[in-house]
């Protein structure tokens, strides 16, 4: 990215030290520590940090300039000339810059939120669109207030396609997120749990989530999950698209069949995909990027070109080969129940396997009504399963749910450690056990997974 230092006029117009206006702007940062050029400093104030105190840390990276709050004294020693712009709020300046810059760059913008699958389709987007035009996105899961400007403000000049995922928390967030990115195009992956905890119900969720259609500009599209209630009972006077597997969707997902290489599957039975990616729900993701990959004027051949070159971002149903011959499904970097029963589905449909091992943890911020929420997975659990490993305190709910209903016989054990859990796994995979790990983030299941590795 870069930018002539003047744009910050359109911020502020209470500057300090030498500006320059041909100066330019090639970085936009908040952590002092990160190595910049001719880079502008951004202090946030956080809840343990105040990035106002890190200036001289922010120049030593590379900072040229500096926002700077207008109440708060400039730090003793700073040179005379060192430009300094100063503002009410430097959070709500970093907002407004991006939002000045993506003007500037004006590319086709598509927002994605959900409760799940951001970032699947996010990467999904840019694998398809990427074949035809000149795409930025957001790096990792800088997704929120913060993260999605400073993911604006990394856009290369000549970008063409912004794909910007956003994320939440509460009401308001998406609303806001939406109004600085003004999109062309919007999805809504599904509504799942997470955050219901803060939201209320189900209900809430889709509503936060619709959020997202606030910024939206006139003539915009929006897409979304046709197969969700809370999501079509919303009547919204928009450009819809809805895809998914049942047959009222634009987009009817079709003859699915699972590999142990990933999915093939129709649109509306005319158009045949192939995807290198496990589970019925990244076929669903997958529909949405051909949904894009089509408004935007994309021949089916190279939507399948793109999709075909799809790397996801690692632990989402990650597969891998494991010790024994057995196949690892790491899909350890987060879960809800809704991801969690989709995930155990997938392990279900796939191909020949004698063990069909769960390996599942505790999931979070899933509110008063947690244990029932758990305890909900067990109706996915059903044969071809054969084994169900629980870690957790929360986790364990799931065994003892199983437990007072397992008719398929399946073999059910709760475990204190990880630790206990990976040996007991030792011990029984082969090369016809397929083990698939998940659990909410903060239980770090991957450690189990690698450990698996060959
Ligand atoms: P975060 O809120 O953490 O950023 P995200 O929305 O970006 O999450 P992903 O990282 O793409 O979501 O996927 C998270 C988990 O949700 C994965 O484990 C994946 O298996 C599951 N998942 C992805 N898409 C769907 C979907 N459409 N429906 C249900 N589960 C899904
Ligand atoms: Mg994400």
């Amino acid at each position: 990215m870069s930018f002539k230092i003047n744009m910050l006029k359109g911020i502020s117009s209470n500057f300090r030290g030498e500006i320059n206006d041909e100066t330019m702007i090639e970085a936009v940062f908040i952590d002092s520590r990160n190595k910049v050029q001719n880079g502008l400093f951004i202090p946030i104030i956080g809840e343990r940090f105040d990035g106002h105190d890190f200036l001289f840390g922010a120049i030593e990276s590379g900072a040229v300039a500096t926002l700077w709050n207008e109440s708060k004294p400039l730090p003793e020693g700073l040179e005379a000339e060192f430009p300094v712009i100063y503002v009410k709020d430097t959070l709500l300046a970093l907002q407004n810059l991006s939002k000045n810059y993506l003007q500037k760059v004006s590319p086709k913008v598509i927002g994605v939120t959900g409760s799940n699958g951001k970032t699947t389709v996010k990467d999904l987007l840019e694998a398809v669109l990427c074949t035809t035009y000149r795409t930025h996105k957001t790096q990792g899961n800088f997704n929120n207030h913060i993260g999605l400007p400073l993911t604006i403000l990394a856009m290369p000049n000549d970008c063409e396609v912004a794909i910007l995922e956003m994320g939440m928390n509460h009401f308001g967030e998406i609303s806001l997120l939406s109004n600085i990115a003004q999109p062309d195009i919007v999805i809504i992956t599904n509504i799942g749990e997470s955050h219901i905890e803060q939201l209320g119900s189900r209900d809430g969720i889709a509503q936060a989530k619709f959020e997202i259609i606030h910024g939206l500009k006139e003539n915009g599209v929006l897409i979304y999950d046709g197969d969700e209630p809370l999501l079509n009972s919303h009547h919204v006077d928009l450009n819809k698209i809805e895809c998914g597997y049942n047959d009222t969707n634009d987009y009817i997902i079709t003859n699915l069949e699972q590999t142990a290489n990933g999915s093939k599957f129709s649109l509306n039975n005319k158009y045949d995909f192939v995807l290198p990616l496990l589970g019925k729900h990244n076929v669903k993701n997958s529909t949405y990027s051909i949904a894009v990959g089509k408004y935007l004027g994309l021949s089916e051949h190279t939507i399948q070109l793109g999709l075909n070159n799809c790397i996801l971002t690692s632990m989402r149903m990650e597969k891998k080969q494991g010790i024994n011959g057995s196949i690892i499904i790491n899909d350890a970097y987060n879960s809800s129940p809704t991801s969690m029963k989709a995930a155990i589905e997938t392990v279900k449909d796939l191909g020949d396997f004698d063990q069909r091992i769960l390996v599942l943890g505790d999931m979070y911020e899933l509110g008063i009504d947690e244990r029932n929420l758990h305890r909900s997975v067990c109706e996915s659990i059903t044969s071809p399963i054969t084994h169900l490993f629980t870690v957790g305190e929360k986790g364990n709910w799931i065994s003892e749910a199983l437990l007072e209903r397992n008719t398929d016989n399946i073999v059910i054990r709760s475990f204190e450690s990880k630790e206990e859990v990976l040996e007991n796994l030792k011990n029984i995979v082969n090369d016809s056990s397929i083990v698939l790990i998940k659990a909410s983030r903060g239980m770090k299941l991957e450690t189990i997974a690698t450990s698996l590795y060959m």
